[in-house]
């Protein structure tokens, strides 16, 4: 369908994305990688939840740093109807298009990888056109889970055993509230971890190595995140954090097995993900703002640069726990969070603009759908329904 596409939001979520705009976000984030040193790594990379975020990114870094040929699993909607495509999807086709002009190998598996039936997919093409995958990037973030039996889990974000009441920014609104986050019971706990735990990544690298589709060397990461105490009630010590605990478990259970496996603890960005965990936005926009002004802001591609080109091309990923490799170390450092902190007990309507970056938050969210670039004609009509070569459905 060929039309104008507007921005609609419904709360923090876009229900529209816009190709050109989605272009334009794939665009830079591949500009910045060749701005960069080249890492002189050609791998064979494997990326589940390769569509948006922190996923696209590295998938971009694998692509334009190392050379490397890509395979991407993630679950996107094509444009249907009036409904655009979702902007993973427009994300993917130019992510192609773009490997295409370069003569990248690159293609991709739309389908849910917590199934047996994606994973076999992504062995038989790893067996036809590479053999062996060399790197394999963990980087699902899903609200639930459908188990072989049809038994489905749902993720929720709340605190582990009591209500935590706290300071929050209604960025739609731009005003300072109170939320309340209620206790998980230990059902929701459980499913939590089904969804967002390692049980998931542990299945993939074990179907990978069973099918003969693992380099010896393979190295394997996940992605995690830890955050300021301010945050652990709904974070770090809250339902995710559980889930979190078991995915860096699981990469200690590969080690002990013998896989390169790391957990890698990034920065808190805004993502489709993230937009969703109450009072992380008051956080976010605060530290967007703290970070900016001491020159140490990052985004998912400058962040997966470092883990590309620092990390995963030296001879052995630099540690602080085993197998726990840090990306957040600009955003932890002592004098950051404590000019959080600061902003965070100052802020109120009266000085939103001082102490927070809502701004430049709301821009994040914008471009995350494809909006808002300032090279995109958004009062002309696009093609919606755009094909990706090589989709696996
Ligand atoms: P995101 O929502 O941008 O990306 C999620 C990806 O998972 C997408 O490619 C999506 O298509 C894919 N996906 C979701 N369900 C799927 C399914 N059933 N089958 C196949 N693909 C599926 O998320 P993100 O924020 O980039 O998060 C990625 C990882 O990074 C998560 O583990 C998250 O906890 C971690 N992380 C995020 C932040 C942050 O602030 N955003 C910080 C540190 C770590």
């Amino acid at each position: 369908m060929i039309e104008v596409v507007k921005p609609k939001f419904l709360s923090f979520i876009c229900t529209t994305a816009h190709p050109a705009g989605c272009e334009e976000l794939v665009r830079r984030q591949i500009d910045y990688v060749k701005s960069m040193p080249p890492t002189g790594q050609k791998r064979k990379v494997l990326v589940i939840g390769s569509s948006t975020g922190y996923g696209l990114s590295s998938r971009i870094c694998a692509a334009w740093a190392d050379g490397s040929p890509t395979i991407g699993v993630c679950f996107e909607k094509q444009a249907f109807k009036k409904r655009t495509a979702t902007a993973g999807w427009y994300n993917t086709a130019a992510f192609e298009k773009f490997a295409a002009e370069d003569g990248l190998y690159a293609k991709t598996i739309n389908g849910d990888a917590f199934s047996k039936e994606v994973k076999d997919k992504t062995v038989e093409l790893i067996k036809k056109d590479w053999g062996k995958a060399d790197v394999v990037i963990y980087s699902l973030a899903a609200p639930r889970r459908t188990m072989a039996d049809g038994t489905v889990y749902s993720s929720v974000l709340k605190t582990k055993d009591r209500p935590f009441t706290s300071k929050n920014l209604d960025i739609g609104k731009r005003k300072i509230t109170q939320s309340t986050i209620l206790p998980a019971n230990a059902e929701e706990i459980e499913a939590t971890i089904k969804v967002m735990g390692g049980e998931d990544w542990y299945e993939w690298m074990h179907t990978l190595k069973a099918a003969g589709v693992l380099a010896d060397d393979a190295v394997t990461v996940a992605y995690s995140y830890i955050g300021p105490e301010l945050t652990y009630p709904i974070y770090f010590d809250g339902t995710i954090g559980q889930a979190k605990k078991h995915l860096y478990e699981t990469a200690l259970k590969l080690q002990e097995e013998g896989m390169n496996a790391y957990i890698s603890v990034n920065k808190a960005l805004v993502t489709q993900s993230s937009a969703a965990i109450p009072i992380v936005p008051l956080y976010l926009s605060i530290l967007y703002k703290v970070m900016k002004e001491a020159g140490v802001h990052e985004g998912t591609i400058e962040q997966m640069y470092r883990l590309w080109h620092d990390q995963l091309s030296s001879d052995a990923p630099k540690t602080d726990a085993p197998a726990r490799i840090r990306l957040d170390d600009y955003e932890m450092r002592p004098d950051i969070q404590e000019k959080v902190m600061e902003g965070w007990n100052a802020v109120s309507d009266d000085n939103l603009t001082e102490y927070t970056d809502i701004d430049g938050y709301w821009e994040d969210l914008y471009q995350m759908f494809g909006f808002g670039f300032d090279h995109v004609d958004y009062d002309a009509a696009v093609e919606t329904a755009q094909p990706i070569p090589s989709v696996e459905a």
